[in-house]
C-alpha cells in the first residue's frame, strides 16, 4: 500500500510559506487529474528586492496570474521554470513571465500529441515554447538559493523536476504525487522510462518532495518504496492475466481494475498500455499486428 498523503491545508489563491525558501500558492483548478488544483512554487526570500524564480506558473487562469503578481510585487523574478508541457502546469508561463521580465526554461516540448485519449484533460499546451530550453544537469543559481533541472521522463517525455540544494527538497512535478499515483499514457508518457526516473529520484535520498498537486511527501524513502512496487506489482498482474489467456487491453482492464470507478478506466487503459509497451520491448510480450492500443497482446 502506498502511504498517499491526502491531508492538505490550504486557501486558493493564498499565499503560503511552506519552507524556509518556498512559498506555493494554489490555482482555482480541482479536478480528477489535478487533485484540490495547480501549486506553484516560489523559490527564495520574501523580502522586497530579493530575486525569486517561479516553478510551474499553471493553468490559464486570471485570478492565479493576479496571485502570483502579488505574491512578487517589489521582489524580482529571475527564472520561470516549468516541469512540463501539460495543461496544468505550462499555460501561463508566458503570461507571466511578459509581466515580470523573466526568462522561461523548460525542456523541449514534445514533438507529437501527448495522448491517444481524449478521456484526459493532461494534455499538451501546444503553443508553449521556452526561451531556454534545459536538458537535465543544469545549476539555475539565483538570490540565496540554486535549482538543479533533474530530467524525470516518463509521465512525460521532457518531464524535470528541480532541486533546491539548500533544502535537499526535489520539486517533483508529477513525476511523483503525494495524493495518487501519476498517469502514465502512450505514445509521449513511457513507462520504462518512468521506472528509469523514479530510480534516479530514489536513488538521490531527498528530504522532501513538493510534487505540483497536493501536499508534499516528507519521509519520501518508504513512499518511493511503495510507490514503486505498486508499480512492479501491476507488471506482474498484467504477465498473469496473459497467462490465462487475455489477450486485449479492453478484456483485462474491468477484471485488474474491478474496485475502481469505471469512468477512470480509459485512463487504467493507458497505464496497462504503458506496461505493455515495456513488457514488448523486454521480449516479454508480443503484440499483433503493432503494440497498438488495440492490439492483441500474447506471451512471448
Ligand atoms: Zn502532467
Amino acid at each position: 500500500m502506498i502511504p498517499f498523503v491526502r491531508g492538505f491545508d490550504f486557501a486558493c489563491g493564498q499565499v503560503d510559506q511552506v519552507s524556509p525558501l518556498i512559498r506555493r500558492v494554489i490555482a482555482g483548478n480541482p479536478g480528477p487529474f489535478t487533485f484540490t488544483g495547480t501549486g506553484t512554487y516560489i523559490v527564495g526570500g520574501d523580502q522586497p528586492g530579493q530575486g525569486v524564480a517561479v516553478i510551474d506558473p499553471g493553468p490559464l487562469d486570471a485570478a492565479h496570474l493576479d496571485a502570483l503578481l502579488r505574491a512578487v510585487d517589489r521582489q524580482s523574478v529571475s527564472h520561470v521554470l516549468v516541469t512540463h508541457t501539460h495543461r496544468d502546469h505550462a499555460p501561463l508561463a508566458r503570461p507571466f513571465a511578459t509581466a515580470t521580465g523573466a526568462p522561461i526554461l523548460a525542456a523541449k516540448p514534445p514533438a507529437r500529441t501527448t495522448h491517444a485519449s481524449a478521456a484526459l484533460d493532461e494534455d499538451d499546451d501546444e503553443t508553449f515554447a521556452p526561451d531556454v530550453v534545459l536538458e537535465g544537469g543544469e545549476i539555475i543559481a539565483g538570490d540565496g538559493w540554486s535549482l538543479e533541472a533533474m530530467a524525470t521522463p516518463g509521465h512525460a517525455s521532457n518531464h524535470l523536476a528541480f532541486v533546491l540544494r539548500e533544502e535537499n527538497a526535489l520539486f517533483s512535478g508529477d513525476h511523483v504525487m503525494g495524493w495518487s499515483t501519476t498517469i502514465v499514457a502512450p505514445p509521449d508518457g513511457d513507462m520504462t522510462a518512468y521506472m528509469d526516473s523514479l530510480d534516479a529520484v530514489i536513488a538521490r535520498r531527498f528530504k522532501t518532495l513538493w510534487p505540483t498537486h497536493g501536499a508534499p511527501v516528507t519521509e519520501p524513502k518508504p513512499f518511493l518504496a511503495a510507490y514503486r512496487a505498486h508499480r512492479v506489482a501491476r507488471e506482474a498482474q498484467i504477465v498473469r492475466r496473459l497467462g490465462r489467456g487475455a489477450t486485449t487491453i479492453a478484456a483485462m482492464v474491468p477484471d485488474l481494475y474491478a474496485g475502481v470507478d469505471s469512468t477512470l478506466w480509459p485512463a487504467a487503459s493507458l497505464s496497462v498500455w504503458a506496461h505493455l509497451i515495456t513488457l514488448e520491448r523486454r521480449g516479454e510480450v508480443r503484440a499483433a499486428p503493432t503494440p497498438a492500443i488495440d492490439a492483441e497482446w500474447r506471451l512471448a
